[in-house]
């Protein structure tokens, strides 16, 4: 009777501290710090019950529904002391049921089953009597998935856009294209009537500057091999979103004799010096038909030293 007795004081003092705990484990629901507190107390109270909420504590611990250990935990709770603790856990399990909710839900991006080029219908474009005519898709927008706080708590959602931009070149065609077949193509006026005619341009423009007319396209790329020089760099660590060139980068601007502009590309071998003699590499092999298809080395660069699918001048 005496350890009757005992125990029932001792379950009052449980179910105090055990709520407090229970409240508290509300706000923390990981079942590690609950199971913890709950052990702790349950040692206090009496062998039998701590035996029975270990086993609660374990059943936390392994089952991925809390609401079931919950129950479990109830059922320790009424054996030490039937009315009163029962109440007293069951008032105190009142926090903790939402947090209890949240803390299912999954934590993790939904997997979403990659979606092959063909069932996408990607976007083509071609040209017919000079105009562009566009054929599938070139808007994708995928599932969300949510972003959860290490509590489980919703904080928003990410939104998937797959886009297919279209860049059309217009009359700087001639430019990339002769990348490919390691050639440089500067323009230049030849305006009679313009009073800055026979001006050279690098990087290639349609027009001149000065008198508007359309300009001729010129190839420099012997120009280029024997007066390209450095007029400054700039090497960055970070680059903007889709830049594919490995960090760090070289940016050079190029002068070239008798060009009236600064070309900007990268060193992709040695160090960038003022005025260090440059020349052009280019993306013969694999060509992207972008600006990615030139590149710089130093003057004296081996062609076994070159990139991957580059190569001199042709
Ligand atoms: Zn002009």
């Amino acid at each position: 009777m005496a350890a009757k007795a005992k125990g029932k004081g001792n379950a009052k003092k449980f179910v105090k501290t055990a709520s407090k705990h229970v409240a508290r484990s509300a706000t923390l629901p990981s079942t590690k710090v609950f199971g913890r507190k709950v052990g702790k107390v349950a040692r206090a109270v009496s062998k039998k019950a701590a035996r029975r909420i270990v086993k609660a504590k374990k059943f936390i611990k392994a089952a991925p529904k809390k609401a079931k250990s919950f129950a479990k935990l109830k059922k320790a709770a009424t054996v030490v002391s039937r009315k009163p603790a029962f109440k007293m856990v069951k008032k105190a399990a009142k926090p903790i049921k939402p947090a209890v909710k949240k803390a299912s839900k999954p934590k993790t991006t939904p997997k979403v089953a990659p979606i092959s080029l063909e069932e996408k219908n990607r976007g083509k474009v071609r040209v017919e009597n000079y105009r562009y005519k566009f054929d599938g898709n070139f808007h994708y927008p995928s599932p969300n998935s949510p972003i959860y706080d290490e509590h489980g708590k919703l904080m928003g959602v990410t939104n998937p856009r797959d886009i297919t931009h279209v860049h059309m070149y217009g009359g700087e065609a001639i430019f990339f294209e002769s990348l490919g077949k390691g050639k440089l193509i500067a323009s230049r006026c030849d305006n009679p009537d313009c009073e800055t005619k026979g001006s050279i341009y690098m990087p290639f423009r349609i027009h001149c500057p000065d008198c508007l007319a359309k300009n001729t396209p010129l190839d420099i790329t012997d120009l280029a091999n024997r007066s390209a020089k450095i007029y400054t760099f700039m090497i960055c660590e970070r680059s903007g979103a889709f830049n594919v060139l490995p960090k760090p980068i070289k940016f050079i601007n190029i002068e070239f004799d008798g060009v009236v502009t600064i070309l900007m590309s990268y060193l992709c071998k040695g160090t960038p010096k003022f005025g260090m003699r440059v020349v052009p590499i280019f993306n013969t092999k694999k060509p992207t038909y972008t600006i990615l298809d030139m590149s710089w080395v130093p003057e004296g660069t081996k062609a076994e030293e070159l990139p991957e699918n580059f190569t001199f001048s042709k």
